[in-house]
């Protein structure tokens, strides 16, 4: 494995955490209600008492975003291929055992929770994903970016199959693909606008797979938000795009404040913190893409999420990228 490599994807799963972390205290809040509480959210800080979800959190703390994105790379590690939908199943049912049994309420998200329920009352993988457009598909993906080459149809062909049980539209899968080939062409060395066209295609190419609904052209979204984001005003994007849990929205927010912000991602990330509405997702998305693009945060910032939270990204990176490489020799 490069320097490069290690270097972009430890950023990725940092960045991810950071941005994260900075949304945490802002999500499911409109924008007038994140300035009542907090004026303009530059650092970390801790949730208002009583917040809706992420009520119990301290500053800095990550939420489902960075969790999900780590449990759903050790499974990739056991089983990266095939993907094991039942064992993936376990473990987002353990996750949100384990958040409950702390006390918290940030627990699954609807498309994910109503896949879980279906599938227990006893539907089929096939059927329980059908309506998943939400952006929990997209929030986890940056895994399957770090295991797997910059090639569009590969990439969501892999990302199709962890996406299978809860996100299974083509809406989400578009979203996740495009996503993760950000992330994999960048381990490969590409900047972010070096990155887009693989991310387009990526998106077409995961638009085919699942059901039909929900939003029909990700791909379009996305261009939609760089082309917004091209006047220079966050307000055109916020009023164009939207920033909900819809994958059309968050996900395609993201890429529009990645381009308007250029090479500053932390400016970046504190413009999604104040965004409104799903601005933890919103910024994990954009900090995944972000570090494993190139950019860097302040180091300060990294060092006091880090100090917060648990996270053991120097042995995951090494078992992710022993993982690509294996794979990319074996479909040499
Ligand atoms: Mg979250």
């Amino acid at each position: 494995m490069s320097t490069v490599e290690i270097t972009r994807a430890r950023a990725a799963l940092l960045g991810l955490a950071v941005g994260d972390a900075l949304g945490m205290p802002a999500q499911t809040l409109p924008r007038a209600e994140i300035r009542a509480h907090y004026g303009r959210i530059t650092g970390f800080v801790a949730p208002f008492a009583d917040h809706p979800v992420s009520h119990g959190l301290k500053a800095g703390q990550i939420t489902d975003d960075t969790e999900q994105t780590l449990l759903l790379a050790r499974r990739l590690l056991k089983d990266p291929i095939a993907f094991d939908d039942l064992g993936w199943t376990r473990d987002l049912l353990e996750w949100e055992a384990e958040i409950r049994a702390k006390g918290l309420r940030d627990l699954l998200g609807p498309s994910s929770k109503a896949a879980i329920e279906a599938l227990q009352a006893g539907a089929s993988p096939e059927e329980t994903g059908l309506k998943g457009t939400t952006n929990g598909a997209a929030m986890r993906i940056a895994p399957v970016g770090i295991l797997f080459q910059p090639d569009p149809a590969l990439i969501a062909r892999q990302v199709a199959r962890t996406c299978r049980v809860t996100h299974n539209t083509g809406e989400a899968i578009a979203a996740a693909s495009a996503v993760a080939a950000v992330v994999s062409a960048g381990l490969a060395g590409r900047s972010f606008e070096a990155a887009l066209d693989t991310a387009l295609a990526a998106a077409r190419a995961g638009q085919t797979e699942g059901s039909s609904h929900g939003e029909g052209d990700m791909a379009g979204r996305i261009t939609l938000a760089l082309q917004l984001a091209d006047r220079g005003d966050a307000e055109a994007l916020i009023a164009g795009i939207g920033t909900s849990v819809a994958s059309r929205e968050s996900v395609a927010m993201a890429f529009g404040l990645m381009r308007l912000h250029g090479n500053d991602l932390w400016a970046a990330l504190q413009a999604a913190a104040n965004v409104g509405d799903d601005t933890d997702t919103i910024g994990a998305i954009l900090g995944a893409m972000g570090g494993a693009t190139g950019l860097s945060l302040p180091a300060e910032v990294e060092a006091e999420v880090l100090a917060v939270n648990d996270l053991p990204l120097d042995s995951l990176v090494a078992d992710l990228l022993a993982m690509r490489a294996t794979l990319a020799a074996e479909t040499a």
